[in-house]
């Protein structure tokens, strides 16, 4: 079993030359992933492995993204303390971390009840209390909850859902999210000013499908995510 201490040096020499080395600047980001235990967010067969440059299988033909991937969404999502963000997709919970470490309040939606068990057990364990866990179908947002400042989709739609897009604040919201086929994404940031929506395409991607009424069917292949 390596130590806390061994993860640190793990972890820091991932930051060093998966992040920074291919262009990630943000202070406050980088900071983040200095801190957050990876390895804590994934299964026991898999924490030797937690800071590889590659995403991690977590149980329910779902993965852990790759640490390159959560560190460039979360940059570009451009966050302040201030923020509350809506989060798609918890998953193991470590974006949702870093998401807490981040901002103000953090609400995530995941469709799986365990994973999302888990991920709240491991997020309160780390002493964060900033957030809120729902289990559901993500796809349709958290209407009761919105506006939302941020939005970070962590798996793949087919389309744009509208849906979302209306849970945006008006004054700057912002959303990232990967838009494609059940193969191959690309990864979207979309910026809302009052009613005008402008997007921009970042990088292609590989997300596994977000499932729900403005997502796939369910009866699609789970692929697991690339990045
Ligand atoms: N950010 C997570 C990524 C997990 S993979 C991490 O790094 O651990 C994407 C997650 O989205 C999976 O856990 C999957 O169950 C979930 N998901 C798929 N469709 C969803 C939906 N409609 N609503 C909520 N969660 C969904």
């Amino acid at each position: 079993m390596p130590t806390s201490r061994e993860y640190a040096r793990w972890r820091n020499r991932m930051v060093d030359e998966q992040l920074v080395k291919r262009g990630i600047n943000d202070r406050r980001v980088v900071d983040a992933m200095r801190v957050m235990p990876r390895h804590q967010f994934v299964p026991e067969e898999f924490k030797a492995q937690a800071y590889e440059d590659r995403p991690l299988p977590i149980g329910e033909g779902q993965t852990i993204s790759q640490p390159y991937m959560v560190a460039f969404m979360t940059e570009r999502l451009r966050l302040k303390p201030h923020h509350t963000v809506l989060e798609i997709g918890t998953g193991s919970g470590y974006q949702t971390a870093i998401l807490c470490h981040l901002t103000h309040y953090v609400y995530s939606v995941e469709r799986v009840t365990r994973l999302a068990d888990h991920a709240g057990e491991r997020i309160g364990d780390l002493g964060y209390n900033n957030l809120d866990i729902h289990v559901g179908d993500g796809s349709q947002g958290l209407p009761d909850q919105a506006a939302f400042d941020r939005i970070m989709v962590t798996a793949a739609a087919p389309w744009l859902p509208n849906v979302l897009c209306s849970q945006l604040s008006k004054h700057g919201g912002q959303m990232i999210l990967p838009i494609g086929d059940e193969h191959l994404q690309e990864l979207t940031l979309i910026t809302r000013r009052g009613e005008r929506f402008t997007s921009r395409t970042l990088l292609r991607c590989r997300f596994v499908p977000l499932i729900g009424r403005f997502g796939f069917d369910s009866d699609i292949n789970s692929q697991p995510n690339i990045f």
